[in-house]
């Protein structure tokens, strides 16, 4: 004999029913059949509905018992297309008996828990009969029997619990003497021992087959689904969710416990005491292997078997000084909720005594409020305890696995991941077996934290990195092809998933939390929505994708100054936009300490020689204990290229526009040729030293004509260039005299920076520095005399993009 139960997709569609009745004709050739079936997808909750309308006197109720009409009479004619005639009319008979029900409920608009029960009974009695009766049409030998004659409970409606030496009699009386080889049963449905409808709780159709598969003592119990198996978590919400091959009746019941849906969280109970295994099989997906649940030893690679979570939490404290010394405090606090019938999904308190948390279904808060506070009355008064606080609108998220006990420092891992992806913890609570931990968080924040628990517990070698990108200008537009064309390497190789979840220029942007399909990203971005810089951090915050990271390939202002917003939600920065961290220092300081508070990553590694790795190195100098003395630098590709190209042959013009024609310069010049440029990096080069310094403390000798100086726009800069070439010619004679090259130097030197043109002798080693390339060397303690020299290309648009890889990168690689 085999037990079977098919749930409310798998019942859904005349489609799914054919699949149930094939999977069923295979079993019955070699077996006897008890096929436990739900309503039809969804119409448990159309019942709900129109009940809960016939109460408000909302005539609406007619509409949604037409819908449900419809929906059986679809399904019946599709499945019989010629025999249906007496399927269609007890179906009509019962629904005729349904309607007469709502109007009475419409009539005296109540709805009791009882009626309630009988109400919801039409749905598992309509499907199990429509399915047996075609089977019947087919030649099969099949038949239904009303589980509500057989499972005996008490009246306790919506969630009645059953009566095991009636019921189990019932059941094995029945199938002693049944002829048919497969018998349908309505799951969920149940009547009292007065004979009353009652109901086995939402999702009792897995209980259900559980009692039949215990009472008849069967090999195994067989619950067929939408998903294949019981997952690693909520595979609705998290991608990469996978189905657990093997599992124990404990594990299962704690994760149904804490909200995996797939299984009805009593349906262990029956089959636990006879060890009857119960496998999870997708009726979508038959071959699939599902979820075998059973006592059998698992070989685990992760103590975590599952995460689970449950929505629509209510948080309750109570809290007083004088909580300590009430007697049968715990005692009387929840027998209070018992008699509510308010069900307690986890607790926790602090050591002291002095407060306790509880956890507890959203609809029942008010109600737990009423009932405490009343049971409390006289402590209240007295002041021994505050008024119960009640927070709605939580989740409880739980881990959960046999040998979590048995593994140091779980808990650390999850809070420390939850944590550093800002995701706040209201409170936490380990099962006294040490099987699970939860934690209370808003629900706002389920998803990143099952993805972030996930990736930490199950796919700890890959880490996801989620990119908002801002200025896809030339260096953002080669750093979007560079991810396109480096994503594979970066999965194979360095377990990183690079995910590209916003787009913006300054016309439009795009989002797309699984990551925007690369192939095409001009396309859809130039047909995305109007973008603004405000609508772009919303964006990011409300997608909540845990590691989101803001990369910056701007250099506007008003990006810079959000920048404090981005690490507040603790999404980390990376930027070559060099002026956030050229502002007033306390800004840039403000930034650095929002960074440790947040978790949030805040790297500008392209701020200093494009893709260079000189911060790096003066950070990684700096944490191992070196000092900087000083610093000689030559910052500037675009003054190294118009020095290098600049002769008594050519005109400074004519240089100074090339090099805005190949994108060496800023789009205005005169950042680079005034040298504000150069001061604003090495002024971020002694700040990462450890110095407090403003641009203003800066010398900075320009070598620019008076006119240039005074320019007010970019095309009169232009022109006095051309008015004052002698001016220029004389700087480059000069040097030609004493036998130097022209070179825009930066220096540090103890605690003061300067930045000017000066005359390189032949033998340093800035004098041979070829077209836009950087060199910086630090003079440290470590390296007194001979520095430590970073030099090679520092400006172009392929090096910066490629500097702000390795800086993503970085992130992942944490
Ligand atoms: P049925 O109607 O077959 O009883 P349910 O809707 O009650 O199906 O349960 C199956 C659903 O449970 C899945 O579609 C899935 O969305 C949800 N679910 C939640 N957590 C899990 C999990 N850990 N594993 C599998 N499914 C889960
Ligand atoms: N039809 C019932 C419900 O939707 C029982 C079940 O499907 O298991 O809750
Ligand atoms: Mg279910």
């Amino acid at each position: 004999m085999k037990v079977l139960k098919f749930g409310g997709t798998s019942v859904g569609s005349s489609k799914n029913i054919n699949n149930v009745i094939n999977i069923l004709e295979n079993y019955g050739k070699t077996d006897t059949i008890a096929c436990v079936v739900s309503a039809v997808g969804g119409i448990t909750d159309k019942l709900l509905l129109a009940g809960k309308q016939a109460q408000n006197k909302d005539k609406a109720f007619l509409e949604t018992f037409e819908g449900i009409k419809e929906r059986h009479f679809n399904i019946i004619k599709e499945l019989n297309p010629e025999k249906h005639e007496t399927i269609l009319s007890f179906v009509d008979e019962k629904l005729n008996s349904l309607k007469s029900l709502l109007e009475g409920i419409y009539l005296i608009n109540e709805l009791s828990p009882k009626t309630s029960d009988k109400l919801v009974s039409f749905g598992e009695l309509l499907s199990s009969f429509i399915i047996a009766e075609t089977m019947k049409n087919r030649g099969l030998s099949a038949d239904v029997k009303n589980s509500q004659e057989l499972v005996i409970t008490n009246s306790n409606f919506t969630k009645a619990e059953v009566d095991y030496s009636i019921t189990n009699q019932n059941i094995r009386d029945y199938f002693k003497s049944a002829s048919q080889n497969i018998t349908i049963l309505p799951g969920f449905i149940s009547k009292s021992r007065i004979g009353e409808i009652t109901t086995l709780g939402r999702g009792g159709s897995d209980f259900t087959a559980a009692i039949v598969a215990a009472a008849l003592h069967v090999q195994q119990l067989e619950i067929w689904t939408d998903v294949s198996g019981m997952y690693t978590t909520n595979p609705k919400l998290v991608k990469q969710a996978y189905p657990i091959e093997k599992i124990s009746y404990q594990e299962a019941m704690e994760l149904s416990h804490f909200g995996a849906k797939v299984l009805y969280p009593p349906t262990v109970q029956p089959v636990l005491g006879l060890q009857i295994p119960i496998h999870i099989k997708n009726t979508l997906e038959p071959d699939a292997p599902g979820t075998i649940i059973s006592n059998e030893e698992t070989k685990s690679t992760s103590p975590v078997k599952g995460i689970s979570n449950i929505s629509d939490i209510a948080l309750l404290t109570l809290e007083g000084t004088g909580m300590v010394g009430i007697p049968g405090f715990s005692k009387r606090l929840f027998e209070t909720l018992s008699q509510e019938k308010i069900n307690v999904i986890m607790i926790t308190q602090a050591s002291s005594e002095h407060s306790i948390c509880l956890g507890i279904e959203d609809k029942e808060a008010e109600n737990a409020k009423i009932a405490i506070d009343k049971a409390f009355e006289n402590e209240i008064a007295l002041g021994k305890i505050d008024p119960i606080i009640v927070e709605t609108g939580l989740s409880i998220i739980a881990l959960v696995g046999d040998n979590m006990k048995n593994h140091q420092g779980i808990s650390g891992k999850m809070f420390s991941s939850l944590g550093r992806n800002n995701i706040n913890i209201r409170a936490i609570a380990q099962g006294a077996s040490e099987k699970n931990i939860t934690a209370v968080i808003n629900e706002n924040d389920v998803k990143k934290a099952l993805n972030t628990l996930h990736e930490q517990f199950f796919e700890s070698k890959t880490k996801q990195l989620n990119v908002f990108i801002t200025g896809v200008g030339n260096v953002g537009e080669r750093l979007v092809e560079q991810i396109k064309q480096q994503k594979k390497f970066l999965k194979d190789n360095l377990k990183i998933s690079l995910r590209v979840a916003g787009l913006s220029n300054s016309r439009h942007m795009i989002f797309d939390e699984s990551g925007i399909n690369l192939k095409d990203w001009k396309e859809q971005l130039a047909k995305g929505e109007k973008a603004t810089l405000q609508g772009f951090f919303e964006n990011a915050k409300s997608l909540n994708l845990r590691n989101s990271i803001f990369v910056d390939v701007t250099a506007n202002a008003d990006v810079a100054d959000l920048y404090a917003q981005y690490l507040r939600e603790s999404i980390g920065i990376v930027a070559c936009n060099k002026i956030a961290c050229s502002s007033e220092y306390n800004n840039y300081k403000e930034l650095k300490r929002l960074s440790l508070k947040y978790n949030a990553p805040f790297l500008f590694e392209t701020n200093v020689g494009a893709g260079l790795p000189v911060i790096d190195t003066l950070s990684n100098l700096i944490a191992s204990g070196d000092k900087v003395n000083s610093i000689q630098a030559v910052l500037s590709g675009s003054l190294n290229f118009v020095f290098n190209n600049f002769n008594d042959k050519t005109k400074f013009y004519d240089v100074v526009k090339q090099a805005g024609d190949e994108g060496y310069t800023e789009p205005d010049p005169r950042i680079d040729l005034s040298g504000v440029d150069v001061a604003r990096k090495i002024l971020i080069l002694a700040r990462e030293s450890g110095v407090e310094m403003n641009l203003e403390d800066i010398d900075n000798t320009s070598f620019l004509s008076e006119a240039g100086l005074k320019s007010d726009s970019v095309d009169d800069f232009y022109k006095t260039l051309i008015a004052d070439e002698a001016h220029y010619q004389s700087l480059y004679a000069s040097a030609k005299a004493n036998n130097c090259q022209l070179k825009y130097v930066a220096k540090f030197d103890n605690g003061k920076a300067s930045v000017s043109l000066q005359e390189i002798p032949e033998g340093h080693p800035f004098y041979n520095l070829e077209g836009s390339d950087n060199i910086v060397m630090f003079y440290t303690e470590r390296y007194p005399k001979q520095p430590m020299i970073i030099k090679g290309a520092g400006a172009g648009a392929d090096v910066t993009a490629s500097g702000l890889f390795a800086d993503i990168i970085r992130l992942g690689n944490d």
